[in-house]
């Protein structure tokens, strides 16, 4: 049990806080499940980029699947060893695809032909030769959100079959590419083992067609997008999971990487916010509270579900209230019609699953400074992020003031 009230007590609101210690165990049920087979677990630094967690993930021994050289920075900052970096995304400039080069990380992760263009071009003028793979859209539908959807052709995410197999031809004959491995990765919040699978043994094939033409890869990365729990998702088991893909690699000699976020640290983190008032509007009932948009944006972005949880001595009855922040927009709500009883300036509102795609999406809109993050791990709590103030939000335009 987190004690809530005395972490606010301590850190004030609004409040991030991990729990280092689910990190863990979701890490490990991952490595284990693929037990017995070389795979390397390069975590989603985007889904939380503290760098308190990151290095958490490196000290278990992750490698960090990055989608800006900001984020190469942070894994490498953090202790994560070069060779377990990967680099992904559908838009690299010219200095993130050099820096990553110099930094001889694992591979880049290709996303178009023109892409692939760039990185010969930029290797060869660093006299470099650059580890590649390429990331396929296998155009399977991972029945997901449409927004959290990621491998059908309709989604600029990843190349074509053909083009992949065009692509490793012309890297393989390159002196300044290294193609080392291929890609895929279908969506987020995956809750289905279907699409896993067919995706799956979709690009195996391609690795044996490849295999034919004297291209040997060495690494098949399955992505991230594992699902959790926000409300009562059926979730696919991260045995079934390491079986589905596994199974589909018969004969072949590949080190499995996955790449997830979500599954590692969404349901260790929660976001808590103090209660200010409340408010009816006719017959609709408001929760003001002193978090918002700015801080956890999920609600209003995909109107995601987080499940919440009201810490107070009131003893009423539930009613459906929205649970909304200070923000100047309509979509600044943590939920709507959500049963909670009646609350008292100061009670505590937990919005739950907050500790992925939480905190890295926040902003400074309606010049709010971002909140604190703290850690939990063997029951004592750190600071690892303090809270913004006022100096820190304005701390780059004050010098251009006339
Ligand atoms: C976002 C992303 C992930 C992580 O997704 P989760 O749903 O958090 O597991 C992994 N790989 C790539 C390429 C991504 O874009």
């Amino acid at each position: 049990m987190i004690d809530f009230r005395s972490l606010t007590d301590e850190f004030k609101t609004p409040l991030y806080i991990y729990d280092l210690d689910y990190m863990t165990e979701q890490y490990n049920k991952l490595k284990e499940a693929f037990k017995g087979r070389k795979s390397i677990v390069a975590y989603a630094v985007k889904a939380n980029s503290n760098l308190s967690v990151v290095q958490h993930f490196a000290k278990l021994g992750s490698g960090a699947d990055c989608v800006s050289i900001g984020e190469v920075r942070r894994a490498l900052k953090a202790g994560v060893p070069a060779y377990k970096i990967i680099f992904s995304g559908v838009g690299k400039s010219d200095d993130e695809i050099r820096e990553a080069i110099e930094k001889d990380i694992l591979y880049i992760n290709v996303e178009s032909e023109a892409e692939l263009g760039r990185v010969e071009m930029i290797a060869k003028e660093l006299g470099r030769v650059s580890r590649i793979s390429i990331r396929v859209n296998p155009n399977i539908d991972p029945k997901t959100h449409p927004y959290i959807s990621t491998g059908l052709h309709d989604n600029k995410f990843g190349v074509d079959l053909n083009s992949a197999k065009r692509m490793y031809i012309m890297a393989n004959n390159s002196a300044h590419l290294d193609p080392v491995g291929i890609h895929f990765h279908i969506g987020s919040q995956l809750t289905e083992l279907t699409p896993i699978r067919e995706s799956a043994e979709i690009v195996a094939d391609l690795v044996r067609s490849l295999a034919t033409i004297k291209i040997d890869l060495k690494f098949f990365d399955i992505g991230g997008g594992l699902g959790i729990r926000y409300d009562d998702e059926t979730l696919i088991e991260p045995y079934d999971y390491a079986q589905a893909i596994l199974g589909c690699l018969t004969a072949l000699d590949l080190t499995i990487l996955c790449e997830p976020g979500r599954f590692l640290t969404a349901n260790a983190g929660y976001f808590v916010s103090k209660v200010l008032y409340e408010k009816q509007n006719g017959e609709k009932k408001f929760v003001v509270v002193d978090g918002a948009m700015n801080d956890l944006l999920r609600p209003a972005l995909y109107k995601a579900y987080h499940k919440i949880e009201a810490i107070t001595e009131s003893q009423g009855e539930k009613r459906a209230v929205d649970i909304v922040g200070p923000v100047c927009e309509s979509g600044d709500f943590f939920a709507k019609d959500y049963p909670l009883p009646a609350l008292n300036h100061n009670d505590l509102i937990v919005v739950h699953s907050a500790g992925a795609y939480g905190f890295g999406m926040g902003s400074n809109y309606n010049t709010r400074g971002r909140s604190a993050e703290v850690a939990l791990q063997g029951g004592t709590a750190k600071l690892i992020r303090r809270r913004e103030n006022f100096e820190d939000l304005i701390a780059l335009e004050e010098a251009y003031l006339d």
